[in-house]
């Protein structure tokens, strides 16, 4: 069983048909999807996707891109956190790529977000994007190792990685593996200790070859298994164990709630 550890099927574009999306899981033996909060104001429509579907869990945050809407406190996601759906704060970080002037109230958000996962006990799950050593210095300012985390849809180069694994992170991959400039990703997604690498579409977004330039879906994750498994000599059913493996771990909450 995979485990698509990273997507928005809040969405538009996928929320009006889950029902396929999860047939597809089902077909492709992927046993989860982990919907990502990205605002507070659309968090309702993800938490009751993970309220109505066993197969779906949830995470809380407040995306670094996000603008306009309420600022979370830690409080906020303290208390929102403890949904009986939700595993994980986030999604947070840092994305200098439209902010290139690298604003504060990012950094202040994260900062929040990282503070909420250690009183929440929850890990986090971490953006970065061109903001690679504030990210770094931010984590390890407060403390992120204590409640641990995913660098999810992995873009940095093995130096970033490296040290995000030093602080105890786990380097997900996305379907930007499978593309063909992605020389980097691919370096990384070979060197990840695989007791530490994780699996994700990011969907509706990243879908990887073969449906590359189409809508992703959480199904999909399978040929982001496929590619990394190639890419390390190992047959797709270990690559699948390992990550799922993995997952648990990082989310030990998350076996009991896909049971229930
Ligand atoms: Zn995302």
């Amino acid at each position: 069983m995979l485990i698509d550890s990273h997507c928005h099927l809040d969405f538009p574009d996928l929320s009006e048909r889950i029902a396929p999306i999860l047939a597809l899981m089902k077909d492709n033996e992927v046993a989860c999807a982990v919907c990502i909060g990205v605002t507070l104001e659309d968090l309702d429509r993800v938490l009751a996707l993970a309220e109505r579907w066993p197969a779906i869990l949830a995470s809380v945050g407040v995306h670094p891109e996000a603008t306009g809407g309420r600022e979370p406190s830690v409080g906020d996601l303290v208390e929102l956190a403890r949904h009986p759906r939700v595993i994980a704060i986030g999604e947070t970080g840092l994305d200098y790529y439209w902010h290139k002037d690298a604003p504060e109230w990012q950094r202040e958000r994260f900062r929040t977000h990282i503070r909420a996962a250690r009183e929440a006990q929850k890990p986090l799950v971490i953006h970065t994007r061109e903001a690679a050593t504030d990210t770094l210095r931010l984590m390890q300012e407060e403390g992120a190792a204590a409640a641990g985390g995913v660098m999810h849809c992995f873009t940095e180069s093995w130096q970033v990685a490296e040290q995000a694994l030093e602080q105890g992170f786990y380097i997900s991959m996305s379907g930007i593996v499978t593309f063909k400039k992605a020389e980097i990703v691919r370096d990384v997604a070979q060197r990840v200790p695989l007791d530490r690498l994780l699996v994700e579409t990011d969907s509706p977004y990243l879908s990887p070859v073969p449906h590359r330039g189409k809508t992703n879906q959480p199904g999909y994750v399978k040929h982001v298994a496929e590619e990394v498994a190639r890419l390390r000599g190992l047959t797709y059913q270990d690559l699948v164990d390992a990550t799922t493996e993995n997952f648990f771990r990082l989310f030990p909450e998350a076996r009991s709630k896909l049971s229930q």
